[in-house]
């Protein structure tokens, strides 16, 4: 402890333990920051975090001794409330033990905070309004908490904009503390509001975010149950049903956060985009969110619901309408679907309970299960209808029970005729003779399919069908080999058409002008079964016949070129003329058009 001064000062209200160990400094006579490292932490190694205190021994020693708090000072004067406002208990738990120990290293990114879009403000800021007050009341000015929040751009007393100061915010990279003063102003204003509602919002903002840093060491009660509450919400907003309803959400948090105001956030997306961060925020729940997302979020919800809604969401289950009193079992009802009618201000869902029961049902305003009004029935709970055959056999008539159980008379009766012709089957071997004789005729005729097994004995089929399907269907058949079986006569018939076309088309291809050679393929092509020839051709000897006597070879075609040019040609005309004019390069041309070049000019010159 250093001469002179005795009583350390206390840090004032929301003051950033940054700028309160650097006022410290003055305060505690050590003329640099290495000395008061030194002081602090019992050395110069390690950084002075802007946001978080790592409690390494020395400097819980050292602040002991001067009569400080430290736990106090972490919940209080640091970041650490805000970050794990909507953290897990576990995962709060972890994130304290390693500020004990010291070890600040990897924290923001397990936090979210690290790997958000949301991007922390690059310097120190204040506001001006508090600062002037802090000079006239304190003499000195210190720095605030609240402004260094992402997303806060205002303060929220004096409603002014937030300026920057000349010091670096380095979470992780600061070299000392920081004495703030009055020179660290500068008069850079990160934000103009562009309407009186983006000022509004920010002052919401504000507000919440300093709610979550009031909050300290309390831990969120539903922290554990955040994603099944927002789902909830979304779907007392009609946004959500079963699934989410992306597009409708994303168009009904437009419409309350215009996207400039988001972007200034950093919170801009683009939307009926898969994968933008109000997707990610509302399905991903196992994803860290920032807690600026959580606040975007719940003020959305809140102006829509009410800010006591997480209050009921948490409280109310919808209820189980099934008229059987006592409930069996567990009363535990899922939404199957839900649609909110903004023109008739009603909403429509349909909900199933685990007792079986399943009905539609609705009401006006938004959904709330004092409004739950049942539409219809969807399905019965199986207790009910074994209650109703109980009833019976005890001798009550089917009016008295339809009266008691408040079921309609025609249902009661429909179940008890049922449930007259089900017990006996039940109750006999006749399944097991029938499951037996099934078995048989499978294991009798492995080469059959289910459905010639099914013509072979109808009654046999339609009686296990009806009573015992699911066992029917669990029966494995013999694997039967996949045949594909295309009839001989159909090849026929095939092989003859196409012989007709293939000829026919050699013809016309012949007769081109210029002249074009006679392939398999171009046949193939213009008819569209060249992969037919390619791959079944065996399957079509007479085609396979045509193709072998109307198909060019190349010097076949060469002959025709020449004899075409032969034709046309002039007497007198030399060799080099005439195949010039059959298309020909000497070099290319095959042995075989020479020798009938030759025979042209020796019959021309005998
Ligand atoms: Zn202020
Ligand atoms: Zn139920």
């Amino acid at each position: 402890m250093p001469w002179g001064i005795t009583d350390t000062p206390r840090p004032y209200r929301d003051e950033l333990h940054f700028g309160y160990f650097g006022r410290l400094q003055t305060y505690w006579l050590t003329p640099t920051v290495n000395d008061l490292a030194r002081h602090l932490r019992g050395g110069t190694k390690g950084h002075a975090s802007s946001d978080l205190l790592g409690l390494c021994d020395d400097l819980v020693r050292s602040l002991a001794e001067a009569g400080i708090d430290v736990v106090q000072l972490m919940w209080m004067h640091t970041l650490l409330p805000y970050y794990l406002s909507f953290q897990s208990s576990d995962e709060r738990a972890r994130v304290v033990a390693d500020l004990e120990s010291g070890n600040l290293t990897g924290l923001h990114f397990r936090m979210g905070i690290g790997s958000s879009s949301v991007k922390h403000p690059q310097v120190f800021r204040y506001c001006p309004a508090c600062w002037r007050d802090d000079q006239l009341q304190l003499g000195e000015v210190y720095i605030r908490r609240l402004f260094q929040l992402p997303g806060v751009l205002l303060c929220p007393t004096h409603e002014e904009p937030l300026c920057d100061t000349t010091v670096l915010y380095r979470p992780l990279a600061s070299r000392a503390y920081w004495n703030f003063t009055g020179a660290d102003a500068t008069s850079n204003c990160g934000f103009a509001s562009a309407s009186a509602r983006e000022l509004e919002l920010a002052r919401l903002l504000a507000l919440d975010a300093r709610r979550l840093l009031l909050q300290g060491a309390a831990v969120h009660t539903r922290a554990e149950y955040l994603a099944a509450d927002y789902h909830s919400a979304l779907q007392h907003l009609g946004l959500a049903s079963r699934n989410i309803h992306p597009v409708a959400l994303e168009s009904a948090f437009l419409d309350f956060y215009p996207m400039p105001f988001l972007q200034k956030l950093g919170l801009g997306f683009e939307p009926r985009r898969e994968g933008n961060w109000l997707r990610c925020f509302v399905r991903k729940s196992d994803k860290r969110s920032h807690p600026l997302q959580h606040l975007l979020f719940r003020r959305f919800v809140e102006f829509h619901l009410g800010s006591d809604c997480w209050e009921w969401m948490a409280a109310e289950r919808w209820p189980c309408l099934s008229p059987m009193r006592p409930h069996p079992g567990h009363e535990a009802v899922t939404v199957r679907c839900l649609h909110f009618d903004a023109s008739r201000d009603a909403w429509n869902g349909i909900f199933s309970c685990d007792c079986g029961f399943r009905y539609s049902g609705g009401g006006c305003g938004y959904p709330a299960v004092e409004r739950m009004q049942e539409h219809r029935v969807i399905a019965h709970s199986p207790h009910l209808q074994q209650r109703v055959v109980e009833m019976a056999e005890a001798g009550s008539e089917a009016g008295d029970i339809a009266q008691q159980l408040k079921l309609h008379r025609k249902t009661v009766q429909k179940w008890l005729s049922q449930g007259g012709k089900q017990i006996p089957r039940k109750a006999n071997g006749a399944l097991m003779v029938e499951r037996e004789a099934w078995l048989a005729l499978v294991k009798n005729n492995p080469q059959l399919t289910l459905k010639q097994l099914r013509i072979q004995a109808p009654a046999l089929y339609s009686k296990l069908y009806a009573h015992d399907a699911a066992w029917l269907k669990s029966v494995p058949l013999p694997r039967q080999p996949y045949r594909p079986q295309v009839h001989k006569v159909e090849w026929h018939g095939r092989d003859q058409t196409l012989v007709r076309q293939v000829s026919e088309l050699a013809e016309e291809i012949r007769r081109r002008v210029p002249a074009v050679r006679v392939t398999t393929s171009r046949i193939g092509r213009e008819l569209g079964v060249l992969n037919l020839f390619r791959k079944r051709l065996g399957n079509l000897p007479g085609v396979a016949n045509v193709l072998a006597n109307c198909v060019e070879s190349v010097a076949a075609f060469q002959i025709r070129r020449l004899e075409i040019a032969f034709q046309k040609s002039h007497s007198g005309t030399s060799r080099q003329e005439l195949l010039r004019a059959a298309g020909l390069r000497p070099r290319k041309t095959k042995p075989e058009v020479f020798r009938v070049l030759d025979r042209i000019y020796q019959g021309e010159a005998s």
